[in-house]
């Protein structure tokens, strides 16, 4: 299977991307955790996304874009894989079509987690990430609302929205179960 996981910052994405990924026997690929692991090596990539990921900006999509191409061809994700916090702006969701299309494939279903506004602050600050302080956050969810939430429509045809309130196991269930349904 080949998913693509979106939702808000604080939706819970990066928990339930690592029980669905599990369940469904992929990678799981997290572009948010790639720029983490280059930036504690301190690899050339990760000194060059630090500054966007500190303000809550996204990382260019060309530096994105490149990383995650370079993830996709390991071997582990040619059975497939799920994709956590990529594409997060119309020209990468063009840029991994493109990619996908050249290895003959094409996405499965792209899950949308769903968290009314007002829940999603608070989960992120109890989260108490170094990103996660109230400006960074409130600039990550402009972010998100800007340049993310258009791939809703992008995507309409494989979209599946899942109400993301409840308990972590409920919400991977209710994930899961659409899946198998389609
Ligand atoms: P996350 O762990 O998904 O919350 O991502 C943390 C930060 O990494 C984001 O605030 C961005 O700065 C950067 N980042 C992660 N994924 C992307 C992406 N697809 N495009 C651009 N920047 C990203």
């Amino acid at each position: 299977m080949r998913i693509v996981l979106v939702g808000p910052p604080g939706a819970g994405k990066g928990t339930q991307a690592e029980r669905l990924a599990e369940r469904l026997d992929v990678p799981h690929i997290s572009t948010g955790d790639l720029f983490r692991a280059n930036l504690s090596q301190q690899t050339p990539l990760g000194v060059e996304a630090k500054r966007y990921m500190d303000a809550g900006d996204l990382v260019p999509d060309s530096v994105t874009v490149e990383m995650v191409r370079t993830r996709l061809a390991d071997d582990d994700a040619l059975k497939g894989f799920l994709l956590d916090g990529f594409p997060r702006t119309i020209s990468q969701a063009e840029s991994l079509g493109g990619l996908l299309a050249d290895r003959g494939e094409e996405l499965d279903a792209v899950v949308e987690l769903q968290v009314p506004e007002d829940e999603l602050v608070g989960r992120l600050l109890a989260r108490g990430r170094s990103d996660d302080t109230e400006d960074v956050i409130r600039r990550r969810q402009q972010v998100y609302r800007d340049e993310t939430a258009p791939l809703l429509a992008f995507y309409r045809e494989k979209l599946v929205s899942i109400d993301a309130v409840g308990s972590v196991e409920q919400i991977t269930d209710r994930v899961t179960d659409v899946l198998r349904a389609r």
